[in-house]
């Protein structure tokens, strides 16, 4: 689960990591009352005004509707309202939001923190996340904070520092401060730099995430070390003890459709093709999905309905393929192990029937325990289904199904 830059900044905070301190508002008036706020507590007089969505390259997005950066400077007071409200209720796109972008709900309004002083203020990078390939945490660093990572990791490899986190050690103190050294920092910017990845560690750690990346860091004019960027990845299947953190869900951040299947148990992915599938097992769905690019076409979602392919989750999957309005087609893949394919096969006429409007082409192809039983419904039932076999025959009526 992702959750917004205001949020996980909270998290931050709490576990005693040094943060650009903000406020979040819904509105322009909220706007300046969170930076008069700001100016109390910290004297600042320069503000930040980020767009809270879950999505980065805000700085060099663009709100359609009012051609404003997601990220802003305001040098007074007075441009905090203002320059909030192009922002917010607008429609920002980013590099990552594709070109549809995302509403934008909330701002948050922060200090400024790159004044001028005895240095010049400098970013950094730093992420944590988990390496599957080695089972272990890794921090990864960087001198060229402020900068997409990715394009860093790809061009110049060699400017991305990592450290593996032994998971029976934890972090040790010299990790830490190799970490820094290789970043070239010293004195309290060094002392701070290891402090600050240590909290962020126990952070993660204390959260069940499985990506923080914090970009940039920066390095103030006075040699502080601030996270001014927070982007966190919670994984969903800790939530249960991660309550707080749960209830940080932003489901208006989220593709509906996800959302529902979700809700109804279902493993959904809206995909871009014109043949929707659902399939009982995600290898299962994976090897349909190849099916349904062998028989000419492209598959529209993946979607896993788990081990309980009876009328109800049937019908909630027929419900979330038809909202989109690509799909030409649908197959049915379902390998009857436990799940008996006759009583798939009553789902599937009864789904069809409750659907109103459905008229799309649906072929089922059921396989297993009494698969036979299960063809003869479908075949009997006169809806708009066809049934097969044998995978070849299901990707040949896909094929025919969709011209
Ligand atoms: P992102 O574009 O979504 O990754 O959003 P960031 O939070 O990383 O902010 C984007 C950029 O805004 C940063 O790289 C900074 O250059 C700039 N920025 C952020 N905070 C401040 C600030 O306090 N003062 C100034 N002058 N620029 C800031
Ligand atoms: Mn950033």
């Amino acid at each position: 689960m992702n959750i917004h830059e205001y949020q996980a900044k909270g998290i931050l905070e709490k576990h005693g990591v040094t943060i650009q301190k903000g406020i979040v508002a819904e509105t322009g008036e909220e706007a300046r009352k969170a930076a008069e706020q700001l100016n109390k507590e910290t004297g600042t007089e320069w503000y930040v005004v980020k767009a809270q969505i879950h999505a980065g390259g805000r700085g060099k997005g663009k709100v359609k509707e009012t051609d404003s950066n997601g990220v802003v400077l305001a040098k007074s007071l007075d441009e905090v309202s203002p320059k909030s409200e192009a922002i917010l209720g607008g429609t920002l796109v980013t590099h990552q939001t594709g070109p549809e972008g995302k509403k934008v709900n909330k701002v948050l309004i922060a200090q400024d923190v790159y004044y001028p002083g005895e240095n010049e203020p400098k970013e950094y990078y730093i992420g944590i996340l988990l390496d599957r390939a080695t089972g272990s945490n890794v921090i990864m660093a960087s001198t060229e904070g402020g900068m997409d990572i990715e394009e860093v990791a790809e061009n110049t490899p060699e400017k991305i520092i990592k450290e593996w986190i032994d998971p029976a050690l934890g972090l040790q103190g010299f990790q830490a401060r190799k970490v820094a050294f290789k970043l070239g920092l010293e004195g309290d910017a060094f002392k701070g730099m290891v402090k600050f990845i240590y909290s962020l560690y126990s952070a993660y750690e204390a959260t069940d995430a499985s990506m923080f990346e914090i970009n940039p860091v920066l390095k103030t004019s006075d040699n502080k070390i601030l996270a001014v960027d927070a982007k966190v990845n919670i994984d969903d299947s800790a939530l249960y003890r991660q309550k707080d953190i749960a209830e940080m869900r932003d489901i208006t951040e989220e593709d509906p459709a996800e959302v529902e299947a979700g809700e109804s148990g279902l493993n959904y992915v809206k995909l871009d093709g014109n043949v929707g599938c659902m399939v009982n097992g995600a290898g299962l769905a994976m090897a349909t999905m190849d099916i349904i690019k062998l028989s000419g076409g492209e598959p529209a979602n993946f979607l896993d309905v788990g081990g309980s392919a009876n009328a109800q989750t049937v019908e909630a999957g027929f419900r979330i393929i038809t909202k989109d309005p690509n799909v030409k087609a649908i197959l049915i893949n379902i390998f009857g192990g436990i799940v008996r394919c006759d009583r798939v096969a009553k789902g599937v006429v009864e789904a069809y029937k409750n659907i109103e409007g459905l008229d799309l082409p649906i072929i089922v192809r059921l396989q297993g325990t009494n698969a036979e039983e299960g063809a003869k419904i479908i075949q009997e039932s006169g809806l708009k289904v066809t049934s097969a076999i044998v995978l070849k025959d299901a990707a040949e009526r896909v094929k025919e199904a969709i011209g």
